[in-house]
């Protein structure tokens, strides 16, 4: 479904990824690793329309996206979930859901499009945890909790392929747990995933791991 080609990004003069190519297939786990400044952020950033200068090919469902606005990128059905969670931090946790549902891909291959309330059940059901909190603000909820929250967000806008910014980074380890679990359980469901993480959380599911270093990808999935 994605498929990356010879990607170069830039900083300024800095290059931060060095003749990147990948592929995430239907249903697939990828796994992306690296240490920190390996450029992980900087490829889902890129995927999302998020570089300021990028080369090479970035397709999605045959369709060239390199070039193309974050909306529009959002919009075909890639869902994005940043490192830094980009929650409204004053709106409660089903403001959050709410609004995102908003922006829902407009058309979905091939299926219904779900009601806000029949997908907030959806991602309700996957974060059980967050039933209880749907009054709550987000800037009151744990690091973890947060972690969830933009997560099911993400989930609210019907994605047909995840991007995953180290979901489980800095977390306690329970919510780690209920982060994997829930991620797993969608990879059941035939989501397709992008996973950037550094403590191989996710990994050993992986259908394939890919190592970042220095920005050049050092192995061969
Ligand atoms: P981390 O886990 O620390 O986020 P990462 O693997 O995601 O690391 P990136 O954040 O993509 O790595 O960084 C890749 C390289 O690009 C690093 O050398 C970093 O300093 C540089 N970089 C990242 N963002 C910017 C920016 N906005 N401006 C300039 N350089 C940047």
């Amino acid at each position: 479904m994605l498929e990356i080609t010879h990607l170069n990004v830039w900083y300024g003069a800095a290059q931060a990824l060095f003749d990147v190519s990948l592929t995430v297939g239907r249903g697939e786990l990828v796994v992306l690793q690296g240490l920190n400044g390996a450029g992980k952020s900087t490829l889902l950033q890129a995927i999302m329309g998020l570089s300021p200068h990028a080369t090479g090919t970035i397709c999605y469902q045959k369709k060239s996206i390199l070039g193309l606005e974050p909306h529009t990128i959002a919009r075909l059905g890639l869902g994005y979930v940043p490192e830094d969670r980009r929650l409204f931090s004053g709106l409660t946790v089903q403001e959050n859901l709410h609004i995102a549902a908003r922006i829902q891909r407009a058309e979905r291959a091939g299926g219904a499009v779900l009601s806000i309330h029949a997908r907030q059940e959806q991602v309700l059901a996957l974060f059980p945890a967050l039933k209880n909190m749907l009054g709550r603000k987000a800037a009151h909820m744990s690091g973890g909790e947060q972690q969830m929250l933009s997560i099911a967000r993400t989930l609210m806008t019907s994605p047909a392929l995840l991007l995953l910014d180290e979901p489980c980074e800095g977390i306690a380890p329970v919510l780690v747990e209920a982060i994997r679990d829930a991620l797993l359980h969608l990879k059941g469901t035939g989501m397709p995933m992008l996973v950037a993480e550094q403590n191989a959380i996710l990994s050993s599911r992986a259908d394939r791991v890919i190592t970042l270093v220095a920005g050049q990808i050092a192995n061969t999935p």
